[in-house]
């Protein structure tokens, strides 16, 4: 497995991939450690999880350094990544005990109640975008239950992959309860139908998740899908328009475009049309891409070439269906994965730009007649991940937020984030399942109905 930079297409590091052997004795050790492990306190796995904040605040630039180099990320933004992995730590270490504990429920019986047991070992398939975050997310609710996990990431993160094992053990975690394993799509299929594992969570694609959830379903284990999304921006009649178009711009551009929660369709009415995309063109004419390690960067390189080259091609087939481009839309002569701020419009069904994810700084503006017809664009998606309304008639736009969009996620007036706090997920082509909250923590537990009569 190579780790290659996509700022200069140089091989920075390779890895040899685990033996099949390895795997087998890698999850049949995970699966003895968790029988230790799901007997611990909750204090004793909370001071491992109050560790790994720690560690993750004081290494963040380190961390910051590496996903640089491996994914592209700008410095500034991998140290916040960082600091975000040591909050959701301290978040479940302060919350777990509280949201795992017993449900006493009232009915015949003498006494009856839920209590939350751990499933066993979770694999842990992962993307490249966000490489700390994507794993503690899940990783700092599954450990806290009880459970033992297995990190498969992304082939093109693995050093942040290998960090992120020793940051783990460096805490406190046994050894075989968390291991990261370096290995191919065809590994995690056998991995998931090893009797060793319980469940599988996923973070990527819809191709991949449909992959992954196909093997799961077939052997009857639980998985968690954290897929893509389009997310639909709408820009309503009462919109302030300067603020709507600063936020749709930030949460396009965060993490270079390639964020499944990114706004990526911005749906504007005909009354703000034309200034709203004349603000947003200015806002992202303003953006520079270049070296991550450089200073005053807004964007890096995407991750790699071939997704730079997919993207492009979404964008070249969009214009072919009819699509204008008002901004970027050009590969840059440099080397590196790089791709300008790109602005699309007259942008409708059957374009890729329409129907499909476009992972990068790509930003597809659809004019809407009025309100409805800018909720019924915003559904016309396969996606059903994130959502956000602008409007100041607030009760309004969070009318139309909470009960006529169809997405796991909306926002009003701001743009769609994760918080520790608050469960994430998607529905319909985005997945299902959610992370984070108690909601996250409940997904790999066996919920058991406890009678006695
Ligand atoms: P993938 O979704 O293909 O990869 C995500 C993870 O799944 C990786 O660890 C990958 O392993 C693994 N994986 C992929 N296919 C399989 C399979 N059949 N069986 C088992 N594991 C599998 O992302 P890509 O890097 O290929 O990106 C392609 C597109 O996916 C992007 O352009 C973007 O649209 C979308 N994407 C969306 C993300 C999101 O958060 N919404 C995150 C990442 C990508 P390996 O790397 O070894 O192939």
């Amino acid at each position: 497995m190579k780790s290659v930079n996509p700022a200069t297409g140089d091989v920075i590091a390779t890895y040899e991939k685990t033996t099949d052997q390895e795997l087998q004795a890698i999850a049949e050790q995970a699966d003895k450690a968790q029988q230790k492990w799901r007997n611990r306190s909750f204090d004793a796995r909370a001071a491992c999880l109050r560790e790994m904040a720690r560690l993750l605040e004081s290494n963040k630039e380190k961390y910051a350094e590496l996903m640089a180099r491996e994914m592209g990320k700008p410095l500034a933004q991998g140290q916040s990544e960082s600091e975000k992995c040591a909050w959701v730590c301290e978040y479940y270490a302060d919350h777990a005990a509280d949201f795992l504990e017993d449900d006493i429920i009232v009915s015949d019986a003498e006494k009856s109640y839920v209590t939350y047991n751990p499933l066993g070992t979770v694999l842990a398939v992962m993307p490249w975008n966000f490489p700390f975050w994507q794993l503690f997310r899940f990783a700092a609710p599954a450990l806290m239950a009880g459970n033992a996990a297995i990190l498969k990431h992304a082939s093109n993160v693995t050093g942040c992959a290998l960090a992120i094992e020793e940051l783990m053990h460096e805490s406190g975690i046994p050894r075989e309860l968390f291991r990261t394993v370096v290995a191919g799509r065809e590994q995690v299929q056998d991995l998931i139908q090893n009797e060793h594992i319980a469940a599988v969570t996923l973070t990527g694609s819809t191709r991949a998740g449909k992959a992954v959830a196909s093997t799961a379903g077939g052997a009857l284990k639980k998985s968690v899908l954290e897929l893509g999304g389009s997310d639909p921006y709408l820009i309503l009649a009462n919109a302030d328009v300067e603020k709507a178009a600063e936020t749709c711009v930030t949460s396009r551009l965060i993490n270079s475009g390639q964020s499944c929660i990114a706004a990526k369709r911005f749906i504007v009415v005909e009354k703000h049309y034309k200034p709203f995309l004349e603000a947003v063109t200015e806002l992202m004419k303003g953006k520079h891409f270049g070296d991550p390690f450089e200073e005053g960067i807004d964007l890096g390189p995407m991750a790699r070439e071939d997704l730079r080259d997919e993207l492009h091609q979404q964008v070249q087939h969009s214009i072919e269906a009819g699509a204008q481009c008002v901004l970027g839309g050009n590969v840059p002569a440099r080397p590196g994965a790089f791709y300008p701020p790109t602005i699309l419009t007259e942008v409708g069904p059957g374009m890729p730009a329409y129907e499909e994810e476009l992972f990068g700084p790509v930003a597809a503006v659809i004019r809407a007649g009025d309100e409805q017809e800018a909720i019924r664009i915003a559904n016309d998606t396969s996606y059903g991940l994130g959502a956000a309304v602008f409007s100041k008639d607030v009760n309004r736009a969070e009318k139309i937020a909470a009960r006529e969009l169809e997405a796991g996620c909306c926002f009003v007036n701001a743009f769609v984030k994760s918080d520790p706090r608050l469960p994430f997920g998607g529905i319909k082509q985005s997945g299902f399942g959610r992370e984070l909250s108690h909601f996250g923590i409940k997904e790999f537990v066996n919920v058991k109905t406890v009678y006695r009569a």
